[in-house]
């Protein structure tokens, strides 16, 4: 490479070693460096047919660092301090044995579904969502397969391709690649500790623009929006005909008192499209999400569904009706809410104990995250290398927003309060010694 461009040698070897912590190239002594992830064109014969179209299709690949996050979240011996999923260790097993028992004794068939899902879980999901304040029909549930599927069917059967999507800033990583994936432009409005500042959205008069928000224990800052912003931005949605697409992923997730009113609950004119999700409370690999909105809406996304991949698994919607129709679910969300609470306040004693001097954060109300931001500007993909050399795999900020910040996503739901107290006093010394 040196030799080609007529760089200097050292500044080529950084930039291997980058790539290297990247896991885009990767080298055996003496076999030299291959180029080994995003660039996969390049590793395919150069006779293969398929060569020109790697890089076709309208799904952007993802960014080489979060590539990386994927493949270092399979690798063992590293302590995930910004994975936005529950330990694996609490798996709750008898409980699991116990549904699926029930499941099996009850299954007469696992045909496909009905367009809108399995309609005893559309009942329970209704029965459910009162608590939130929701008061919707199964006729107006579409079970999916996560919720990041209903963002797809959404972006692509309501939206129209090149409008506008306002979203926090920042926002849900694969929230925003979906839509970047499926067209749509992005516009990021500002947040602050009471949520959403919706009045700084500067609004384009594209035709099916639309908001989509994660207003309680938002991914990635933690922020839950304030109930006055929740009024304000109903009203300020209503005024100015802007839909809204709300995430209620972490909605269950309240650690201080009761959840706060969903958007949903305070929508009369249908603004709102509400989503929910198995995936934060329950488990992820069910691949159960849920729509809720006035039934021409549920209908359309229903169809589309259909042709995207007939229906979302049956059996894990059978097991899913049976944790809501047996109580099950309602008891161990609660012991997980305690448990969840007591490791964000361990993790918040930790970040008190290492890094008081050096950044700030907000105390979540509820959720998974913390937002750690760094006084000083500091190299976060240079931190996010050296963490992961020392086995502590890092969440940077600037994934979840498309301009460069000095963030770090923290999450306690992955590790144990011990292990969140290690990697974090682990990680002060590495910034205090090689980065202020
Ligand atoms: N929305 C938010 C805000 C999330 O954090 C996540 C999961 N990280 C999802 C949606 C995706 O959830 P699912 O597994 O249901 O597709």
């Amino acid at each position: 490479l040196s030799a080609i461009f007529e760089v200097n040698r050292s500044t080529v070897t950084t930039a291997i070693d980058e790539l290297t912590s990247y896991g885009i190239v990767s080298g055996r002594h003496g076999a030299g460096t291959q180029i080994s992830s995003n660039t996969w064109s390049l590793l395919l014969p150069d006779n293969s047919e398929w060569n020109s179209y790697l890089s076709s299709g309208f799904f952007q690949e993802n960014k080489a660092i979060v590539q990386s996050i994927n493949r270092l979240e399979f690798t063992e011996n590293v302590i995930r301090i910004g994975t936005g999923e529950i330990d694996p260790r609490l798996f709750p097993r008898d409980m699991w044995k116990d549904i699926l028992l029930k499941v099996s004794n009850r299954l007469t068939s696992l045909g496909y579904l009905e367009n809108l899902g399995l309609s005893e879980l559309r009942q329970a999901i209704s029965n459910h969502l009162e608590k939130f304040g929701i008061y919707a029909s199964p006729d107006n549930i579409l079970i999916t397969s996560g919720s990041l599927q209903a963002l797809q069917l959404i972006s692509v059967s309501l939206l129209k391709h090149g409008s506008t999507v306002y979203t926090e800033a920042p926002s849900y990583l694969k929230s925003l690649e979906m839509f970047q994936s499926a067209g749509m432009k992005l516009s990021g409005v500002p947040i602050d500790h009471q949520g959403l500042e919706y009045w700084k959205l500067s609004r384009n008069q594209d035709e099916h623009n639309a908001l989509y928000t994660i207003p309680t224990n938002h991914n990635p800052t933690g922020i839950t929006m304030s109930e006055d912003r929740r009024q304000d931005l109903m009203k300020y949605c209503n005024d100015n005909g802007l839909p809204i697409i709300e995430d209620g992923a972490y909605q269950e997730l309240c650690y201080d008192g009761e959840s706060p009113t969903t958007l949903k609950s305070l929508d009369e004119n249908g603004m709102v499209i509400h989503l929910g999700t198995a995936s934060k409370t329950l488990a992820p690999g069910l691949r159960i999400g849920w729509v809720v909105a006035d039934k021409p809406i549920v209908d359309r996304l229903g169809d589309i569904k259909m042709q995207m991949d007939y229906g979302a698994s049956s059996l894990s919607q059978w097991a899913m009706a049976e944790f809501l129709n047996s109580g099950v679910y309602d008891e161990y969300v609660d012991d997980l809410r305690k448990i969840l609470k007591k490791r964000r306040d361990a993790a918040l004693d930790n970040l008190t104990k290492y890094f008081s001097d050096i950044a700030t954060w907000k105390k979540p109300t509820g959720g998974f995250y913390i937002w750690l931001t760094f006084n000083k500007k500091i190299k976060i993909e240079k931190l996010f290398e050296i963490a992961a050399n020392a086995g502590i795999l890092l969440n940077p900020g600037d994934i979840y927003d498309f301009k460069e910040n000095r963030s770090l996503r923290l999450s306690f739901a992955y590790v144990s309060s011990s292990e969140f107290d290690q990697a974090i006093k682990r990680l002060s010394e590495i910034i205090k010694s090689k980065f202020l």
